[in-house]
């Protein structure tokens, strides 16, 4: 009884919750042939200087299933996570990366990145860290065009395991940025003591920019901190001209979001790099 009402009294939302033992299997055992059939794409969401060019792009995993029914990682991505599969799917998604990078090198492109977001397990695992490595040295991509993605949440977990690894990271040569910039509980610390370099600026900031005079001050001060640590700063879901602006006088280095574009399969985001790269 009373562990029904503690159930019950939980005010988020989690998409798992709802799943029954058998339909957790069912799941389990789809995304696992997901896998085997490489069914995990990555669609591409451009990135944008201040001045305009495009930069790079996030690398977003979609499920294309067989009938071609896009799934969005709200539906996979924790779940995989919690089930031991999301390493797998990393694995998918950095190999397809790997294969695109080297194929826009071919065609001539060069000073572009492509993030690739990587999951707590891998930030506090020495060796899974290692196996990412390999795997991008394996298809000769210089390091210089990657960046890793990691939470504040992630680092929580393991502080120092998570710097150490970081720290590795960076011995390769790979940008490190800090995704979700701002919801975590201290981030003002991370700024001083992880050796990242960009931090990526939450959606739920930019959302208010427009009218909330504080959420403004804040984010200006904060552009300012991180710029005075020598680090990068993005504004995450960018979607109008408005919210465009005021980050730009706020010296913001980069920006992506619907303003821009929309995350889409490699085809159309080449036609859109290539284009503006002329
Ligand atoms: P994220 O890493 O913070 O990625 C940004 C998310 O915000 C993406 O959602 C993107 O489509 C969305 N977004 C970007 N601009 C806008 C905007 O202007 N408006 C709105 N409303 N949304 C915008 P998406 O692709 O659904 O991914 C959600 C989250 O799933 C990601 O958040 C990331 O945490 C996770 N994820 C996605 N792909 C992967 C992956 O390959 N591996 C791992 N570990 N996580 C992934
Ligand atoms: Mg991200
Ligand atoms: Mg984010
Ligand atoms: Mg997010």
């Amino acid at each position: 009884m009373s562990k029904k009402l503690g159930k019950s009294s939980y005010t988020f939302y989690d998409e798992n919750m709802s799943l029954n033992l058998y339909e957790e299997t069912i799941k389990k055992k789809e995304i696992k042939e997901g896998i085997k059939q490489k069914e995990f794409k990555v669609y591409y969401q451009p990135k944008y200087s201040n001045d305009g060019q495009l930069t790079g792009a996030e690398a977003l995993a979609r499920w294309v299933k067989g009938d071609n029914t896009v799934i969005l990682p709200s539906e996979f991505i924790e779940f995989a996570e919690k089930n031991g599969l999301i390493v797998a799917i990393t694995d998918l998604i950095l190999e397809e990366v790997c294969t695109d990078i080297l194929s826009w090198i071919e065609k001539g492109e060069s000073d572009f990145i492509i993030s690739i977001n990587i999951t707590s397990q891998h930030i506090t695992n020495r060796k899974l860290i290692r196996t990412l490595m390999e795997k991008i040295e394996s298809f000769h991509v210089p390091a210089e065009y990657l960046e890793f993605e990691i939470t504040e949440s992630m680092v929580i977990e393991d502080f120092n395991k998570a710097v150490e690894n970081i720290v590795l990271l960076k011995s390769y040569g790979i940008r490190v940025s800090m995704d979700d910039f701002g919801t975590g509980y201290s981030s003002l610390n991370y700024l001083k003591s992880l050796p990242i370099d960009i931090i990526k600026i939450d959606k739920s900031f930019i959302d208010s920019v427009s009218y909330n005079e504080k959420d403004k001050v804040l984010l200006e001060n904060i552009i300012h901190l991180a710029h005075g640590f020598q680090l990068k700063v993005i504004a995450e879901g960018i979607e109008n001209e408005d919210q465009l602006k005021i980050l730009k006088e706020m010296q913001c280095d980069m920006f992506q979001g619907y303003h821009f574009g929309r995350p889409v399969n490699k085809g159309d985001f080449e036609r859109m790099f290539l284009e503006n790269k002329e």
